[in-house]
C-alpha cells in the first residue's frame, strides 16, 4: 500500500471548492433561491429549540471529524491520480480501462447505498439502534436542517459506510480509485443526502419534478418509523427487496 497525501489533499481541496461553486450557482436559479427561503423560515423554527440547535451542532462537529480522520488516515492508500495496485506497493499497476473511470462512481455509490439499506432497515429501524435514530424520526415534515439533525452515533456509521466504501471497492478491484471520480461520487452523496430533506414544490416539469419525486420518497420514510424507503441514494434496493412506498406530496413544508 502507498500513501499518496497529495492526492487526498487534491480531494479535499476539490471537495471544498466544488461544494462553495455549487452552493454560490445553484440559487442564482431563482426557483432554488424561493426554495431555499421557505426551508429557512420552518428551520429556523425548529432553531428556537436550544435541544434542537446543539444536537445539529454536535451532529456537524462529529461528521467533520469523521471526514478529517478518514481523510488523513485511509483515504491516501485508496486514491491517486493515476491508478497503482491497492495491495502491493512495489508492483506497477496497468493504467485499466477508460470506462472504470467512470464505472466507479456509481460502483462506490451503490455498495455504499447497499450497505446502507441494511444497516437503516435492520439496525436503525431494528432493535439495536432505533432510539438512536428516533431522534431524526422526530421530523414527520423534513426541511433542510432536518438532514443535520441526527444523533452523532448515527451520523458517525452512515459517514463511515459511504468513506468505507471507497477502500472496500479499491480492496475487491486490487487497484486505486481515481480521485477526480472519488470527488464527484463524494460531491454525490453529500448533495443527495442534504436534498433527501428539502422541503420542495417545484413545477411539473423537468428536471424540478425528478427533485420533487426525490424529495417525496424520503418524506415518505419520514411519515412515522414504519415506513420503506431505506436506502438514501437510489430506489433501487427498496425496489429490490420490496420496500419502496410511493412519495408523499407535500402542499405545505
Ligand atoms: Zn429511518
Ligand atoms: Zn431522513
Amino acid at each position: 500500500m502507498t500513501y499518496d497525501w497529495q492526492a487526498a489533499l487534491t480531494f479535499f481541496a476539490l471537495m471544498f471548492g466544488a461544494t462553495l461553486l455549487f452552493n454560490f450557482l445553484l440559487f442564482k436559479v431563482p426557483a432554488f433561491a424561493q426554495m431555499r427561503e421557505v426551508n429557512r423560515a420552518v428551520d429556523r423554527t425548529k432553531l428556537d429549540r436550544s435541544a434542537f440547535r446543539d444536537a445539529v451542532k454536535i451532529n456537524n462537529r462529529v461528521g467533520l471529524a469523521v471526514n478529517l480522520i478518514f481523510y488523513v488516515t485511509v483515504l491516501p492508500f485508496c486514491i491517486g491520480f493515476v491508478p497503482r495496485s491497492f495491495w502491493n506497493a512495489a508492483s506497477e499497476s496497468a493504467a485499466g480501462p477508460v470506462w472504470w473511470l467512470f464505472v466507479q462512481i456509481p460502483v462506490v455509490l451503490l455498495v455504499f447505498d447497499f450497505m446502507y439499506y441494511w444497516t437503516h432497515r435492520s439496525i436503525f429501524h431494528g432493535n439495536l439502534l432505533r432510539k438512536v435514530h428516533a431522534l431524526h424520526h422526530q421530523a414527520r415534515k423534513p426541511t433542510y436542517v432536518d438532514a443535520l439533525y441526527v444523533h452523532p452515533v448515527e451520523t458517525t456509521i452512515g459517514l463511515l459506510l459511504f468513506l468505507g466504501s471507497m477502500p472496500i471497492v479499491a480492496a475487491v478491484t486490487g487497484v486505486t480509485l481515481n480521485l477526480f471520480s472519488m470527488v464527484v461520487a463524494t460531491f454525490l452523496f453529500t448533495q443527495l443526502n442534504t436534498l433527501n430533506h428539502v422541503y420542495t414544490r417545484f413545477p411539473a416539469k423537468f428536471p424540478f419534478s425528478w427533485i420533487d419525486y426525490i424529495t417525496g420518497v424520503h418524506a415518505s420514510h419520514h411519515i412515522d418509523m414504519n415506513h420503506g424507503n431505506y436506502a438514501t441514494l437510489t430506489m433501487f434496493y427498496d425496489k429490490l427487496f420490496g420496500t419502496f412506498e410511493e412519495p408523499v406530496h407535500r402542499p405545505t413544508a
